[in-house]
C-alpha cells in the first residue's frame, strides 16, 4: 500500500537547508497497524506529512497503491487525500465555533455532499465513537478524549483507506490515551491501515511494529511479538 524508496527531504529556509529525511526505505502493507517513534526532531512529523501528501520530498520514491506520488499539484494531492487518507493530530484541530456534528461533517462539505446527507452520516459516525448525545456541543465543552474522538470520527467520515495520526494521545492523560488507542485499534481491525506517531511506549506496544527514526534514518524496526529486526537501509 505504501512503499518508500530512499526518500530524502530537506527544508530550505533562506540560505539554510536542513536535511531531515536521509534515505527512508519502507513498506507498509494494507491492514497494518504501525507506530513511528524517535526523539523530537528526528523527522517523524515530516515523514507523516509526506505519507499524507501534505508535503513533497526531494529525491527517492513514494508509491501509494502503486501510484508514484511525486511533484503532483495541490488539486490532485487534495483529491488523493480526500479519497484515501484521514488525519488525526495531537491538538485535535477542531474548528472552535462549530459543534461536534459540523466538525465531523466538514470533510463531506468540501466534497460537495448535501447538508442533509452529511448531517446524517456525521450523526452515524458520532454514534460510532460514542458521542451521539454530544452532537450540538462546541469543542470547548468537551474533554480532551472527547475532542480526539470527534477528530477520529471526522477522519473516518470520508471512508479512508489509511489513518495517519501524529501523536494522537500526546495531549491526553494515560487512561484516556489508552481509550483513544483502543479506538484506533478497532478501526484497524475493521481493515483500515493505521500509522501512529508516538513517543509513548505503551501506545507503541499496542501496534504491530514500531519504526524507530533517528536523525532522519530508520534506526530500527521493533516487532511487538518480541522479535527484533534490524532495518535494511
Ligand atoms: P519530529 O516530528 O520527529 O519531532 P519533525 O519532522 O517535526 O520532527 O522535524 C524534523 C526537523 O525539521 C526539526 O529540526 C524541525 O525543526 C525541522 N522542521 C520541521 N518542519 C519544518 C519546516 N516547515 N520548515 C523548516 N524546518 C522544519
Ligand atoms: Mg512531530
Amino acid at each position: 500500500m505504501i512503499k518508500l524508496n530512499k526518500l530524502h527531504k530537506s527544508y530550505v529556509t533562506g540560505h539554510n537547508s536542513l536535511h531531515v529525511l536521509k534515505g527512508i526505505s519502507l513498506e507498509i502493507n494494507e491492514g497494518e497497524l504501525v507506530s513511528i517513534m524517535g526523539a523530537s526532531g528526528s523527522g517523524k512529523s515530516t515523514l507523516l506529512n509526506v505519507l499524507g501528501i501534505l508535503d513533497g520530498y526531494d529525491s527517492g520514491e513514494y508509491h501509494l497503491n502503486s501510484m508514484l506520488i511525486r511533484d503532483i499539484n495541490e488539486t490532485k494531492a487534495a483529491y488523493l487525500r480526500n479519497r484515501m487518507i484521514g488525519f488525526v493530530f495531537q491538538s485535535f484541530n477542531l474548528i472552535s465555533f462549530k459543534n461536534s456534528l459540523e466538525n465531523v461533517a466538514l470533510p463531506l462539505y468540501y466534497q460537495g455532499v448535501s447538508r442533509r446527507k452529511r448531517n446524517m452520516l456525521a450523526m452515524e459516525y458520532l454514534d460510532k465513537v460514542g458521542l451521539k448525545d454530544w452532537w450540538s456541543h462546541l469543542p470547548s465543552e468537551l474533554s480532551g478524549g472527547q475532542k480526539q474522538r470527534i477528530a477520529i470520527a471526522r477522519a473516518l467520515i470520508s471512508n479512508p483507506k489509511i489513518i495517519l495520526a501524529d501523536e494522537p494521545t500526546g495531549a491526553l492523560d494515560s487512561v484516556t490515551s489508552l481509550e483513544v488507542m483502543d479506538m484506533l485499534r478497532t478501526i484497524n481491525q475493521n481493515g483500515i491501515t493505521v500509522i501512529i506517531v508516538t513517543h509513548e511506549h505503551d501506545i507503541a506496544a499496542r501496534t504491530q511494529r514500531s519504526i524507530i527514526l533517528k536523525d532522519g534514518i530508520i534506526e530500527n524496526i521493533v516487532y511487538h511479538n518480541h522479535k527484533y529486526q534490524k532495518a535494511v537501509s
